[in-house]
């Protein structure tokens, strides 16, 4: 086909593919009998008595402690809630720095905030996508406590080094690990190298039940404080009776319900089963795709540095280089790789002084002080990397990553045509 006769289907042209794509969420058997056996079982909270039978909260917390590598797990209601109990356990609150990363979603500095924190939104490493370890190093202050960070997208951050420079400064490290489920630094599952770790279990994630989140730790102290602070002050007791509540009362820190519900326990618990088999699926595809995008001019796939021991697609990247293509306007680009593929792909986050959702000024819960809201104010922060990494990503869900090969040819095909018609995709 030569290129002029290419029409896009973004303008009325045939798509490169027009078949369905793969579901997500992924029901199956063993996630509908686990939730009927909670609809059976008299028990739909961990805060209602114990039935003789071991609530799916605590199995599942132990089962994904296991899966990480890690001694302690606490199960909450969302990913928000897990960094937050993170955060508080970790005595992270009224006026701490909190160093977050610039390109992420919105809850990793509005937890922050929420907390009387200051997020200080740190620029990223453009090959990396994550925090810049030379820019954390340099918004360190003497109010700063702790370093936040996020293992974006399919990329793994150097926690050793950000474990490193937390140390050297007297600093925590809390990693979230949200779009990193079962990725690995050398063998070593990230939520391992903080003093905590979050993990978010909504719909989109890797991992999910729906709404669901958990905080990992291998400190006991920070556990017992997990469990409180996710439970109203309450945590397991060390021998559960039949009948009786299986939380008792401790009130050591001041906690609110964070709490997940038994039927999400469930659905996680049963997700866990197949995420092995998903990880390999959506791993073989990822490097199939990159195989025939890289061969496309001005099209890459970020590649994970060799330490890098298992990578997770949270979301698969394609880079797109302005300097190949001319210049472009990526909501267009965007539309038309969508329209030609049939899937949902977007841009990457917004830059956090830029996103329209992370709005820390408009909070009643934002003191009056004008120190305080000039410290908050999204706009003093300067993220010229996160701007462009924004603006050169497209990023598809990783059930993308859940076919065929003929799925992944769709996205390889899609990228070769909307690339050789990009004058129909200039910005204006
Ligand atoms: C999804 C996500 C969260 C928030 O999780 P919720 O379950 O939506 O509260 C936090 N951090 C990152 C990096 C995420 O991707």
């Amino acid at each position: 086909m030569s290129r002029s006769s290419q029409n896009l289907a973004l303008h009325g042209g045939p798509a490169v593919y027009s078949g369905a794509w793969p579901n997500w969420p992924c029901v199956t058997d063993s996630t509908i009998a686990r939730l009927a056996d909670v609809a059976r079982s008299g028990r739909w909270a961990i805060s209602g008595a114990y039935t003789g039978q071991e609530p799916y909260e605590r199995q599942f917390s132990r089962a994904f402690a296991d899966f990480i590598g890690v001694p302690h797990a606490v199960p909450t209601a969302n990913g928000t809630s897990a960094l937050t109990i993170s955060l508080e356990a970790l005595g992270v609150g009224h006026g701490a720095e909190v160093l977050v990363p610039g390109l992420t979603w919105i809850a990793c500095a509005s937890a922050a905030a929420a907390l009387g924190a200051i997020p200080i939104l740190v620029d990223i490493d453009l090959n990396t996508l994550a925090m810049s370890l030379q820019a954390a190093e340099a918004a360190i202050s003497s109010r700063t406590a702790a370093i936040m960070l996020v293992h974006p997208y399919c990329m793994v951050a150097d926690a050793p080094a950000f474990r490193a420079l937390a140390d050297c400064h007297g600093l925590v490290l809390i990693e979230d690990g949200s779009q990193a489920h079962g990725a690995e630094w050398s063998d070593r599952k990230v939520g391992t190298f903080g003093s905590a770790g979050a993990f978010s279990l909504q719909q989109v994630k890797l991992l999910t039940c729906g709404e669901g989140g958990v905080a990992v730790t291998a400190d006991e102290a920070v556990y017992d404080r997990m469990q409180q602070l996710r439970a109203d002050g309450r945590r397991y007791r060390a021998v559960s009776v039949p009948g009786e509540l299986e939380l008792e009362e401790v009130g050591s820190i001041q906690g609110r319900n964070f709490c997940l519900s038994e039927f999400q326990a469930a659905v996680a618990l049963a997700q866990l089963e197949r995420f092995h088999e998903q990880q390999a699926l959506r791993r073989r595809n990822a490097s199939l795709i990159a195989e025939m995008v890289d061969e496309i001019p001005g099209c890459s796939v970020p590649q994970a540095q060799p330490v890098v021991t298992a990578r997770s697609f949270y979301q698969f990247l394609v880079r797109l280089d302005p300097e190949v293509l001319g210049p472009y306007d990526p909501v267009k680009v965007v539309a038309a790789i969508g329209a030609e593929t049939g899937v949902f792909c977007e841009m990457i986050d917004a830059p956090l002084n830029a996103n329209c959702l992370y709005t820390p000024l408009r909070s009643p819960r934002t003191p009056a002080s004008a120190e305080l809201r000039a410290m908050l104010d999204p706009k003093r922060f300067n993220l010229p990397a996160a701007y462009i990494a924004h603006r050169t990503h497209v990023a598809f869900g990783h059930w993308a990553l859940l076919g065929t090969q003929a799925h992944c040819e769709a996205i390889a095909k899609a990228f070769r045509k909307v690339t050789q018609n990009i004058d129909r995709l200039r910005p204006g």
